[in-house]
């Protein structure tokens, strides 16, 4: 099955990308991501997946289906290596480790995320600092709002939120049959997000790192780190450092050239972070504020227009914008006695 450039990427089926490497777009069900890829590289030595999919019985039907269809079976899978902790990319690594033994491998930079997750199980609670994320934003109401929402998210697939078998660690090679795939830590999206790339054949096994059509979440995870924004554009820089590969994302089409898609994230961002800048100049204080006066998607909808989730994910991401503006000396940050950050102009 092929596809083309824009459309029909999310479409069931198998895309041959040439010398062994296929692309398998796996569902997520109430996801305006729409589908999550997985690559199975095929050699001599059996069969290596990048990422995994989301741990449900109908996407584990459509990778072992899609796998005959290239000869293969969900059992010869011999190694996962996933791009970041996120539910949609290392879930079913672990699901399917439990069945048939394949060993899961993950940027070593995900461990804190992974035991705040085995933690939070243990203790019954919801992992992470969302709430104090919020609360420190100025949305405190929203942060009521979301714990629910958790709540129920959460409750479903703890048991595939195991450790892997093994830690990656940056600049390690990985032997695929006749191919190297070196990793590369780029955190941002998550602490310990890696990129494989295969130097001798051009190809970057981007994750949600480097996205075609949308711009990653950014410290959406559940061990934030400070500043995950600068984190995020010092990874972009890296890669685009890097000889120039072809795009292998995890969600949307394959595309020619990974520099040409950092050049416009890059842009986006510098966008971002003058909107931000002039919200506060113009009288926002906290990065709700902020994140009522932009726009956002590519619709232009008003903050109040998303659902509780997406509010989230833009306060979020406002504030590690407005934290960025801070480091480069172009904002002032006070912290109230309730906890809530408060921006102004930078005096100089
Ligand atoms: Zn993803």
């Amino acid at each position: 099955v092929s596809t083309s450039a824009t459309g029909g990427w999310a479409e069931p089926g198998v895309e041959d990308l040439g010398r062994g490497v296929f692309r398998i777009p796996l569902p997520l069900p109430n996801d305006a991501l729409r589908a999550v890829n997985v690559y199975a590289i095929s050699s001599d030595d059996g069969l290596l997946m990048v990422d995994a999919g989301w741990a449900l019985d109908t996407s584990e039907a459509l990778l072992a289906s899609s796998l005959r269809s290239i000869g293969y079976r969900v059992e010869d899978v011999r190694r996962f290596l996933v791009t970041h902790c996120h539910r949609d990319h290392y879930t079913q690594a672990v699901a399917i480790r439990r069945r048939f033994g394949a060993r899961v491998s993950l940027g070593a930079g995900e461990e804190p995320n992974l035991t705040e997750i085995a933690t939070a199980v243990r203790e019954q609670r919801h992992s992470g600092s969302i709430a104090t994320t919020l609360r420190r934003a100025g949305a405190a109401k929203l942060a009521i709002h979301i714990d629910e929402i958790r709540a129920s998210m959460e409750a479903d697939d703890q048991i595939n939120w195991e450790m892997p078998d093994q830690w990656l660690l940056d600049d390690e090679a990985v032997e695929a049959g006749p191919r190297t795939l070196r990793v590369i830590e780029t955190p941002g999206h998550t602490r310990g997000h890696v990129v494989f790339h295969d130097a001798q054949a051009a190809l970057l096994f981007a994750g949600d790192h480097v996205l075609p059509h949308i711009t990653p979440s950014i410290g959406f995870e559940p061990s934030p780190v400070r500043w995950p924004l600068r984190d995020y554009l010092d990874s972009l820089r890296l890669v685009q450092s890097m000889p120039d590969a072809k795009l292998l994302p995890a969600h949307g089409p394959v595309a020619p050239s990974v520099h040409d898609r950092v050049a416009e994230l890059l842009e986006h961002h510098d966008g971002r972070l003058s909107e931000a800048e002039k919200a506060v100049v113009a009288g926002a204080a906290t990065a709700y504020d902020v994140a009522m006066a932009l726009r956002w998607t590519r619709r232009e909808h008003q903050l109040v227009d998303l659902d509780p989730m997406n509010q989230m994910l833009a306060i979020s991401e406002t504030a590690a914008h407005l934290d960025v503006l801070v480091l480069q000396n172009r904002l002032a940050v006070r912290t109230l006695d309730e906890g809530i950050d408060v921006y102004e102009a930078s005096p100089a």
